[in-house]
């Protein structure tokens, strides 16, 4: 096995004393949706028993609610529902009888959003729905009770333990932390009181599940919270967890009300995992470290410098099940690496959908997106190397299929090519190198450079063709916009054409947000740049300040950029929900002014002039150097009506297809599971 000398601390076996773990990487808990769904367990026991055989060694359920009162879909509290997750504990021990399988407990307390959600004390959270009913001595008797019961039912199931997480703002969090324990029993006030509520239920779990059972506590090692715990008070907590009968301890960054990004593309892979390394030289367990943790050499070095004993990888697993196995075999070039967008994943999960992943569409969805063997060969050609091509011409090939793969540009990529160049988006370089490598490995017959015209995919013999012919800039027909200041965003992102010291972004949509984000940044002034990052964000060394939170320091904008839309709504609403607040933030920290509500009067010398007010009444010049236009798209589908009337079979995916709310998620769906049927 290659990976084993490569990778030496990664397949390390890790021996826990009542049993042992056959290498150091875990699978996450991802809440996914199915835990609710009513085929939810046949199709969790598949998508765990493939991460399974993908070679991980250890792997955390999405979050499972103790009782009623915690909120979360699935739920683990009678004798029917663990016999349902015996489903799950048999697959994946049939997979691989090395891999263990531990049950996520989860409490969301005061984020339960539920009217009968409950908490230490009636204390609203800024992202919560309800104002939380106070636990009395008994509640609060009856949490740890449930806690116990859904652990020993998680045994009765055959999972090989539990996790329970304390930390994120959910209920054990909130006992922690002293602005949302504002109790004066035994269960607040000092912090041995508010720590009591979390030894407790550690204490009866693991009398619950006797000492061989696998118990972990997730800890906040550093919450971001203002107020929030000071470093003393989080490694006494985890040494008191640990004294409990805690046989490891994870640790976890941030509330979810942290003001300070922890796992979107932008924060540096591994940015935390040197606080695990300081909490764990405090402890006698092993300890895992997470968050932006997305490749076995990232893996290899938290581990080999020691900032912890385990790595827990939760979306990774979702974007490629197979990761483990892949660097096991010195095949990383193979891997389809998580860029850390949350659009398939968490998005979903927050918007109650069934969680996926932009990159694999086949996540959560096992068991009925299928790349089968083809019954048939056929030869087909694909227009366009972009997103929904490339996944297209891949899985085709994969199947079996000939593929020939048309690209008129230089390199594959499309949209993906210019998101790469956009500061805190680098990670998306690694899907272009993914996808370089799987047409090698799948055998597709790459023609860059090569723009298909109607007469030669006719003459070509070919059974299908699809068409991912992607998008062109839409012309927003502003007076003036042939002047020399005007450039489209492909003009900057692509060629990289000169941009003035002032510049009007016209269009505030997903690439209006990145090409701002772009003209701010000065190249190098953060970015992989790690302790650069963290002042831009406030973050600081969490023996000096309570929950590591400092005064955030963004560096000077390169540029003075005026974002600008016509709809009268927030600029940014439409971006992902748990990643707009962030280039919303970003934007603001570099203080460009972002304009709602407008119309375009027109470019000259000047600059570009809008119209503002109710009845756009309100004439301001924007005294700037450069506009670049950012208004959208329209398909590219000249090739299908020739195509159609030679007699060809066309499907058309991606941008081609629907260009309004393009997307690399779309794209990347439509074009596997066409593959898939084809
Ligand atoms: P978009 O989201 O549709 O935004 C286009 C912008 O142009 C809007 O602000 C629109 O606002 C404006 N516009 C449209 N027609 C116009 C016209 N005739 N004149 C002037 N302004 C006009 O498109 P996009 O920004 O090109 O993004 C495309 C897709 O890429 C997005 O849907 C998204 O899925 C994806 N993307 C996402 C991200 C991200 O989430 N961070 C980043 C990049 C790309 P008004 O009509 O109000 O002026
Ligand atoms: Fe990673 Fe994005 Fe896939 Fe989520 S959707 S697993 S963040 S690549």
């Amino acid at each position: 096995m290659i990976g084993s000398t490569r990778y030496p601390h990664v397949f390390s076996p890790l021996d826990l004393g009542t049993t042992r773990l056959k290498n150091r990487i875990l699978m996450g808990s991802m809440h996914t949706g199915l835990e609710e769904a009513p085929d939810g367990f046949a199709r969790m026991a598949e998508y765990f028993a493939e991460r399974a055989r993908g070679g991980v060694g250890m792997i955390i359920t999405g979050g499972i609610a103790p009782n009623l009162e915690a909120g979360v879909g699935g739920k683990l509290s009678t004798a029917a529902e663990a016999a349902q997750h015996r489903l799950i504990t048999s697959a994946v021990h049939a997979a691989d009888a090395e891999v263990k399988i531990c049950l996520q407990i989860l409490h969301t307390g005061a984020l339960a959003g539920t009217p009968a959600c409950v908490a230490p004390s009636a204390v609203k959270s800024r992202i919560g729905r309800y104002t939380p009913n106070e636990l009395d001595h008994a509640g609060i008797e009856k949490q740890i009770a449930d806690f116990a019961q859904c652990a020993a039912l998680a045994q009765d199931a055959g999972y090989d333990g539990v996790e329970i997480i304390g930390s994120a703002g959910y209920l054990i969090s909130t006992f922690l932390v002293e602005k949302t324990n504002l109790r004066t029993d035994c269960w607040g006030g000092s912090w041995d009181k508010r720590m009591r509520f979390a030894v407790e239920v550690v204490k009866r779990v693991r009398a619950a599940v006797g000492p061989r059972f696998i118990v972990i506590f997730r800890i906040a090692a550093m919450d971001m919270l203002d107020g929030g715990l000071a470093w003393d008070e989080v490694v006494s907590l985890a040494q008191a967890v640990q004294a409990a009968g805690a046989t490891i301890i994870s640790t976890h960054f941030c509330w979810h009300e942290a003001p300070v990004p922890t796992i979107a593309t932008m924060v540096p892979r591994a940015a935390f995992a040197q606080v695990t390394g300081r909490l764990r030289k405090h402890l006698g367990v092993p300890v895992i470290t997470s968050n932006r943790i997305n490749m076995p050499a990232v893996a290899e070095s938290v581990l080999a410098r020691g900032d912890a004993d385990l790595v827990s990888m939760a979306r990774p697993m979702l974007a490629d099940p197979e990761l483990v196995n892949k660097a096991a075999h010195g095949r990383d070039d193979e891997i389809n690496t998580c860029i850390a967008c949350n659009q398939a994943c968490l998005d979903h999960v927050f918007a109650r959908r069934t969680a996926s992943c932009l990159l694999n569409p086949r996540a959560c969805h096992e068991t009925e997106l299928e790349y089968l063997p083809a019954a048939r060969t056929k030869r087909v050609a694909v227009v366009g190397a972009g997103m929904a091509g490339l996944s297209c011409a891949t899985v085709l090939a994969s199947r079996g299929h000939q593929v020939d793969l048309f690209e008129a540009a230089a390199e594959l990529g499309g949209q993906f090519v210019m998101a790469s160049r956009i500061p805190g988006k680098e990670e998306f370089r690694e899907t272009l190198r993914y996808f370089r490598r799987r047409v090698e490995v799948t055998g597709v017959r790459l023609h860059l450079g090569q723009r298909a015209t109607a007469a030669a995919l006719a003459a070509g013999g070919y059974d299908e063709v699809v068409l991912a012919t992607g998008v062109v800039p839409r012309d927003p027909r502003i007076p003036g916009q042939e002047h020399p200041m005007v450039r489209s965003y492909v003009d900057v992102l692509l060629h990289g054409a000169p941009v003035g010291k002032r510049v009007a972004v016209v269009g505030a949509g997903g690439i209006g947000f990145d090409v701002a984000a772009f003209l701010v940044h000065t190249p190098g002034d953060h970015g992989p740049d790690l302790p650069a990052w963290l002042r831009t964000w406030g973050v600081t060394d969490p023996a000096l300040a309570r929950g590591g939170l400092a005064t955030p320091q963004p560096p000077p904008a390169a540029r003075q950029v005026y974002l600008l839309q016509r709809k009268a709504s927030r600029p940014g609403a439409g971006l992902g929900k748990t990643t707009g607040w962030i280039h919303r933030a970003a934007l603001k920290a570099a203080k460009v002014e972002q304009l709602a509500g407008l119309a375009y009067e027109g470019i000259d010398d000047r600059g570009l002039t809008i119209r503002l007010g109710k009845d756009r009444e309100k004439s301001r010049l924007l005294e700037v150097d450069s506009v670049v236009l950012c208004t959208g798209q329209a398909s590219q589908r000249e090739l299908v009506a020739p195509l159609q009337a030679a007699g060809l079979m066309v499907h058309v995916i991606g941008g081609a297809d629907v260009a309004v709310e393009l997307d690399a998620k779309r794209a990347i769906e439509q074009g596997c599971r066409l593959a898939a049927a084809l």
